[in-house]
């Protein structure tokens, strides 16, 4: 299948083009012909694998005819991230179709966006607190609207924003075609898409697969041992970007402090950064001022930087569809990537699952040369400490011993040679 097979108008294949994209990813060949056909569409599909093309470009292509300036498509997205990437991929793939798209989201001021909406626009992508704020005081009108998509549902469905989605349902046009991705259909999502969809096509690329240019590791190591640990992993690693993720916030924070005593070049995303802050930590690792990002799920949300080499799980997260998200950022559109896994004695029921959802074994892998006899220290600090008890039986931890021994220098071997990673020898500056 070609792009061509579309016959998408010429002012989109243009955007093609321009965007570099030569042929269609599986969810892209399925989505685009249904969604062109005008019906709904249920989408199952992870990030990174083109689903936003895959709405985004039947919407240019319908909305390149018709009246301008009135919002006839909507695209509801979980974080203000995620709402910009998708803005910048209409951009893109728009670039030639003379379409508008604004984004609308909470943390910024609401009179620039009150402004871009007078001015008029055809497209909006929006979060979903900031667009009911837009709905409240009539600064939005979705009267003209034609198409909704509500992207990366259970993300919202996780961060508690299904009563906003079934208020702005209630907001638009009963006559709509509506597009609801979401990489996982807990039930919750199942009975959202029926409220929400009518006689919907399901597409689906496989659920949770990764992309299968990630290599995968663990390292089984203890608690205490665990930024030691990470510390020789990234000195013996050719990284060109690595995405480390905790569990919480507060480890975030100190293990990016750590990081920076160590001379890295690293920020961390929390919460409780302002807007301002936190683009600034994303621009930073976007363009490469920064080497190192550390996250946790919730501040991560919708990060998309393609050329990411390394995703590190300092903490295993609690659900296999969370790893398969977490590491779903490298690899990206054949690309490859590695992603490791620090794990303790305490994460092999987690270990378990998330090699059955896999459907293969996890390779462990020994760094040599690290002395992993370094007793905990008498005083747990708070860092050491184990950050919450998973709710599982405890299972045997796997002996250390099942560990194949690789060189620290192999132990990360990528399959191209990267650029090894560059310590600046001080502290740098971190955007807080
Ligand atoms: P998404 O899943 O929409 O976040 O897309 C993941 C990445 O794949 C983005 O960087 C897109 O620009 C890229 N991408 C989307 N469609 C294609 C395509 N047909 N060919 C190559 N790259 C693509």
């Amino acid at each position: 299948m070609t792009f061509q097979d579309f016959k998408f108008h010429s002012d989109v294949a243009a955007g093609i083009a321009g965007a570099g994209y030569a042929e269609p990813t599986p969810i892209q060949a399925q989505a685009i012909p249904v969604v062109m056909a005008g019906r709904d569409v249920m989408g199952l599909a992870q990030t990174g694998t083109g689903k936003t093309a895959a709405f985004a470009l039947p919407i240019l292509h319908r909305l390149r005819s018709g009246p301008r300036g009135r919002v006839r498509a909507l695209v509801v997205a979980p974080t203000r991230e995620l709402a910009e990437q998708i803005n910048d991929s209409f951009a893109t793939l728009g670039a030639h179709t003379g379409l508008r798209s604004v984004t609308i989201y909470g943390g910024v001021g609401m009179n620039p966006q009150v402004e871009r909406l007078r001015r008029g626009t055809d497209i909006v992508v929006a979060c979903p607190g900031r667009l009911l704020d837009h709905i409240g005081q009539g600064t939005i009108s979705l009267a003209h609207l034609e198409v909704l998509v509500l992207d990366e549902a259970d993300q919202m469905f996780d961060m508690g924003f299904l009563p906003d989605i079934r208020r702005i349902l209630r907001a638009v046009p009963k006559t709509r075609q509506t597009l609801l991705f979401s990489a996982t259909m807990p039930e919750a999502i199942r009975a959202l898409a029926g409220e929400a969809l009518t006689d919907p096509a399901t597409v689906q690329v496989d659920r949770v697969a990764p992309a299968v240019t990630v290599s995968h590791a663990l390292y089984p190591v203890e608690q205490h041992l665990k930024t030691a640990l990470l510390m020789r992993l990234l000195e013996h690693t050719d990284t060109e970007s690595v995405l480390i993720f905790t569990r919480t916030k507060h480890r975030a924070k100190r293990l990016d402090e750590q990081l920076q005593k160590a001379g890295y070049r690293a920020a961390s995303l929390q919460g409780n950064l302002s807007q301002n802050r936190r683009q600034a930590a994303l621009d930073g690792f976007r363009d490469g001022s920064f080497q190192i990002l550390v996250a946790t799920d919730i501040a991560a949300r919708g990060i998309d930087v393609s050329q990411i080499s390394h995703v590190i799980n300092y903490d295993i997260p609690d659900t296999a569809e969370a790893y398969i998200h977490r590491i779903g950022r490298t690899g990206r559109a054949a690309r490859s990537g590695d992603a490791f896994t620090l794990v303790t004695g305490e994460d092999t029921a987690m270990v378990r699952t998330i090699e059955k959802v896999l459907g293969k074994p996890l390779q462990r892998r020994h760094l040599d040369g690290f002395d992993y006899s370094v007793p905990a220290p008498r005083k747990d600090t708070e860092f050491a400490r184990t950050p919450r008890q998973p709710q599982v039986r405890r299972a045997k931890p796997a002996p250390a011993a099942a560990a194949p021994s690789v060189p620290a220098s192999d132990a990360a071997k990528p399959a191209n040679k990267r650029r090894r990673f560059k310590r600046n020898g001080a502290r740098s500056g971190q955007s807080r």
